[in-house]
């Protein structure tokens, strides 16, 4: 058998179509195959590799660490710098009440022990999410995935668990009392792009206020530069009290993380005294590697081109095929006719060497979110790509 007739056999699908692209390298902006068949990265590992992939500072702090030490001990015993290091420098960068790191290994994991916080904190159990949000796929979060079609083949879930219409103001009068917390992402991906209107997140961050609920943001998906800001929740003018982290944290490694003051993190400390457990969460490879992909996307000042990277796709993503285009910064959702159509046009671009994909709940988009190194004739060139294969998809 062949690698990819033993991937088929062995390694668990999830999907009866896997791309099943055999990848040998990849560096930067780009995805070697095993026939040498490059690919232009125009979705970063779902809005991973911000810094691009296998940024060389990453890969040298990951073969520094490694031979420091690996794994030592459970979460939170023992003193490990790169952890130390990572948490420091991240709160640095966030609001003064956003000072308390809970690494995890996933984004999933970082929503399960944020759902935990704010029962725990607030005396509550019931937790409000919104329909079209994806905040991982263990229990805990699809309980409060946006979707019943996702939701439904693995009930029973979580109860006490509220649906909200995204920007939808009556939506928020469901808010109340007995809410633990509000969890939303800063700006819905899996939805296909949709943006928060100002007021409306505005008007949810007082009624949290006003409830006593937590409102926890997710930027698992959207934060560490991707919308044009270090966190998409400064674009709102907003700060929650709990910030979830994942995916591109660890500059290509697994690492996630929920952030929130002192006082409140403090509540997983007693009664029960260790509040939520993980042996690898915060693996201090994993945080060396998360802290050098910071310190890139910082000082490559990689965050300030985004907005123009955006206008740059938005002026060559012209066709009469698009029906719009949604984003924010480097997130875009390119909404075409059908799944079908976007499928097609899909499969033409990686035939051409551009990688792309759709979203979730919202398959007739097509996805696009690069690494942000990415260059204006890269761009300008994966757009020709895009159109190009909408006029040979739409022709037949
Ligand atoms: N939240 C959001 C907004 C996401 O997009 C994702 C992953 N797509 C997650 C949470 C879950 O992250 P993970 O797959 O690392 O568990």
């Amino acid at each position: 058998m062949n690698n990819r007739q033993l991937f088929l056999q062995h390694v668990a699908q999830t999907s009866d179509a896997p791309l099943a692209l055999e990848i040998e390298k990849a560096e930067g902006m780009y995805m070697w195959d095993a026939h040498g068949k490059r690919y232009l990265d125009l979705i970063a590992g779902i809005s991973v590799c911000n810094v691009g992939h296998c940024h060389p500072a990453v890969v040298e702090a990951i073969q520094y660490q490694a031979q420091q030490y690996m794994h030592l001990l459970v979460y939170g015993e023992f003193v490990q710098s790169p952890q130390v290091a990572f948490a420091t420098m991240l709160t640095q960068h966030l609001p003064e009440n956003l000072s308390s790191v809970y690494f995890t290994n996933s984004g999933a994991e970082a929503i399960e022990g944020a759902m935990k916080l704010a029962k725990r904190y607030t005396g509550r159990t019931e937790i409000a999410a919104f329909n079209r949000s994806y905040h991982g796929s263990t229990q805990g979060a699809l309980s409060i995935l946006g979707d019943e079609y996702w939701r439904n083949a693995y009930r029973p879930l979580l109860p006490g668990i509220q649906h909200l219409e995204y920007n939808d103001f009556s939506s928020l009068e469901l808010i109340t009392n007995q809410t633990a917390a509000v969890i939303a992402e800063s700006v819905q991906g899996e939805g296909g792009v949709i943006v928060p209107q100002r007021e409306w997140i505005h008007a949810l961050r007082n009624k949290c206020t006003e409830t006593g609920a937590l409102l926890i943001l997710d930027e698992v998906q959207c934060g560490l530069g991707r919308n044009g800001t270090l966190w998409a929740f400064e674009q709102h003018d907003i700060v929650p009290d709990v910030l979830i982290l994942g995916k591109a944290l660890g500059g290509g490694m697994p690492l996630g993380a929920f952030i929130a003051s002192h006082d409140i993190m403090w509540s997983l400390t007693n009664n029960p005294v260790l509040g939520h457990i993980t042996t690898f969460g915060g693996h201090p490879v994993n945080c060396a590697a998360g802290l050098a992909g910071f310190k890139a996307l910082l000082h490559e000042e990689l965050i300030k081109d985004v907005k123009a990277k955006e206008q740059v796709f938005l002026q060559h993503l012209k066709h009469p095929a698009i029906k719009a285009v949604r984003s924010l910064g480097l997130m875009m959702a390119v909404e075409l006719e059908s799944f079908e159509v976007n499928k097609k046009v899909i499969d033409y671009c990686i035939s051409k060497g551009v990688l792309t994909d759709w979203f979730l709940f919202a398959s007739e988009c097509m996805r696009i979110a690069p690494p942000l190194i990415i260059k204006e004739e890269e761009i300008k060139w994966a757009c020709s790509v895009i159109c190009e294969g909408l006029e040979k998809v739409l022709e037949k």
